[in-house]
């Protein structure tokens, strides 16, 4: 894959960003047709219009995403290794190569095309992260259908209504799921959840384990398909008619605009939002930011820990490593099965180069101590990310110091599911620029953040904080919500017309990088102070005998708003709870400002999670306002008994 385009006059990575900006037209032109691979080129750079929401990008070009993530590299590497199946059971992963995959995808692409699925309709997969799955996702592509990944944890009703919301017809599975070393009974899950779906014709299941399932008349049988992926390494079973069809499946011939996926948000702030991402400005934002954002050289094996269901998984599991012809490892274990050394285990057995993880996982591992790290060889490592949350200080530097031996950088990747790719992060800049701990920093190619002050004005100076506002399209920003173009419309143009608006709030330091400061709905009003609930986090965290925090508003007479921290003690600590109060004061006092301690501190064994790890704030609001009816939507919760036990402690306060 060659270097960036060339542009005259443009000397440097960070000369090449402005330029990205100030000349955004032709930058995307010349970078869309240099790492795409057309079947017709396009004739439209852009058509984009903020105060619309309207965005489309490279009209009139004609792609099939799954061949530029599989074909063209079949034939110049097919041995290449693209996937690396890290299996449930440690020291069992599978490889397989381009030839393999492309095998795989056409295979199943042919059987979803004879089984009635036709361009445009929906397909959803709700698989765990292996290789059949990634497979299912580029079938979709390649037949011109959407695909709609639903992450294989998600409850019956979850899954329901987003398959009813997707249309779906079809929806693919696994007998069985296989996760730290427990079994979940997917295929169960799908039976429960189609009941309420009429839309769904067939439900094709193929066998993780050897236990057999109940099968329906609207079930698509399994067996063996060792050929299928060559040997018998499958160690997936497919469909048992993959193995009639061939192995050629013509591409369907894809306009850039076409859908290629939908995909439902986590949920943290409500109802889930089906974000729709289309072909050719989707699949160029992924790859380009995977190569540039994490330095990704050919060669390397990049391993994004981000389970399929998440926009990470999507991202940077599957679409940017192979459209850049990368290997890519598929995690389908958990930080800590069978023990918390299982991600450096995995490192230093898969050899890999870029290490891609939430700080969630960070903060539990960091619980556990430095030996869990230190007995594997990580030499292999050059870059580590994270996404997902503000990764906290304390997180940070231990990932710096201990995972990275203190010689990678690491980048703390901002982005969302509506746009598609990392936005903000430490690189691409000069190899040798300084990357501040816990800062994103720095606007990636072509994109071009804004602050907003309350009233709606562009904040122009530097040291500030407003709203994050994007002022200019990228190729790889959310079209629509699914059935709700009009939510959309709300949710992310109207509040700053002319702008996107992300949700989240940030800082730009005097040096002119941001920091995100988190959710805006996380930002509380003290006696006048607005202060992001992250930033007392932040410190909160840093007390020895802290393990995690969840920090909140809640109505005060005299301040308007108080602090309410939830609080999470590290394993075997025994601390007297005014103890603990003094220290957090003196601390936040220290380090922010008298009027950001916590007013109230509860202990909580653990904290109401989404299922890709995010702390719940707004769940945790409605319990300190006693409104338990007003949970809302609580489908994307990790594990509800979390909760229970929150009402329950914070009932004992009062
Ligand atoms: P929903 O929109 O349904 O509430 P969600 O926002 O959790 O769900 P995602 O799109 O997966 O769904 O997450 C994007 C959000 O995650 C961002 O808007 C931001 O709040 C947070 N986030 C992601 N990366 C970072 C980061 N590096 N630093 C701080 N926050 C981050
Ligand atoms: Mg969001």
């Amino acid at each position: 894959m060659p270097e960036a385009p060339a542009f005259e006059g443009v000397r440097s990575r960070s000369e090449l960003r402005d330029f990205s900006v100030s000349d955004s037209e032709r930058f995307w032109a010349a970078v869309g047709n240099q790492r795409l691979s057309w079947i017709s080129p396009f004739h439209t750079v852009q058509d984009c219009d903020l105060t619309q929401g309207r965005i489309k990008w490279f009209e009139g070009g004609k792609l099939n995403v799954s061949v530029n993530c599989l074909d063209r590299h079949v034939h110049t590497s097919p041995d290449r290794v693209a996937l690396i199946w890290e299996r449930d059971e440690q020291g069992s992963e599978v490889k397989y190569t381009y030839r393999e995959l492309l095998e795989m995808t056409c295979r199943l692409g042919n059987v979803l095309r004879r089984r009635g699925v036709k361009r445009g309709d929906c397909v959803t997969i709700y698989m765990p992260t292996c290789p059949l799955a990634v497979a299912a996702m580029l079938a979709c592509a390649r037949i011109g259908a959407a695909h709609n990944v639903v992450f294989a944890g998600f409850s019956a009703d979850a899954l329901a209504e987003r398959i009813r919301d997707a249309e779906s017809n079809t929806v693919i599975t696994v007998n069985q799921g296989v996760r730290g070393g427990k079994f979940t009974e997917l295929k169960k899950t799908v039976d429960e959840a189609v009941q309420s779906c009429p839309s769904v014709q067939q439900v094709l299941v193929a066998m993780r384990t050897d236990t057999p399932v109940v099968m329906t008349a609207r079930d698509v049988a399994m067996e063996e398909v060792s050929e299928i992926i060559e040997v018998n390494k499958g160690l997936i079973k497919g469909l048992p008619e993959m193995l009639k069809e061939d192995v050629v499946c013509e591409p369907a011939v894809m306009n850039s605009e076409d859908v290629l996926f939908l995909l439902y948000t986590s949920g943290s702030t409500g109802k889930p939002k089906g974000i729709v991402h289309t072909q050719a400005g989707y699949l160029l934002y992924a790859a380009l930011t995977h190569r540039y954002v994490f330095s990704y050289h050919d060669g390397d094996v990049f391993g994004c820990v981000a389970d399929i269901g998440w926009i990470t998984g999507h991202s940077y599991t599957v679409y940017g490593p192979l459209a850049n012809g990368g290997t890519t490892v598929l995690f389908e274990s958990t930080p800590i099965y069978p023990d918390p050394g299982r991600y450096w285990n995995t490192v230093e057995r898969l050899k890999i180069n870029q290490f891609y993880g939430a700080p969630t996982a960070i903060r539990l591992l960091l619980k556990y101590g430095d030996h869990w790290v230190t007995k594997y060889d990580r030499s292999t490592l050059k870059t580590l990310g994270s996404v997902g949350e503000p990764i906290n200080t304390e997180a940070w530097e231990w990932y710096h110091r201990v995972v990275g031996d203190g010689r990678c950088p690491v980048v703390d990747t901002w982005w969302q599911t509506e746009t598609g790719g990392i936005c903000i992060a430490p690189r691409p800049s000069e190899p040798d620029a300084e990357i501040v701990p816990g800062m994103a920093m720095r606007p990636f190619f072509g994109i071009k953040p804004v602050l907003m002050d309350t009233e709606g004005k562009v904040l122009t100076s530097n040291n500030t904080s407003g709203a994050l506002c994007m002022a200019q399209p990228w190729p790889g920003m959310a079209r629509t919500i699914r059935n709700n173009h009009q939510r959309f419309i709300e949710t992310y143009y109207q509040p700053y017309p002319g702008y996107f608006f992300t949700g989240d709030g940030a800082y730009r330091s005097a040096q002119g990088y941001y920091q995100i400061t988190g959710r805006l709905d996380d930002v509380i009003n003290v006696s006048g102070h607005r202060i992001g609930t992250a930033e007392i986090e932040d410190v909160v965290n840093q007390c020895s005998a802290v393990a995690e925090s969840a920090v909140i508003g809640f109505s005060h007479d005299i301040k308007g708003e108080g602090v309410y921290a939830f609080v999470v003690l590290k394993k075997n600590i025994d601390i007297k709870e005014d103890d603990l109060s003094r220290q957090l004061n003196k601390m936040v006092s220290k380090k922010i400002a008298k009027y950001a301690c916590p007013d109230v501190i509860q202990l909580a064994n653990r904290l109401p999670k989404t299922r890709s790890g995010k702390i719940m704030r707004r769940v945790l609001r409605k319990v300190v306002e006693r409104d338990l009816d007003g949970l809302g939507d609580l489908s994307t919760l990790d594990d509800p008994t979390a909760v229970q036990e929150i009402v329950e402690g914070h009932n004992c306060l009062y």
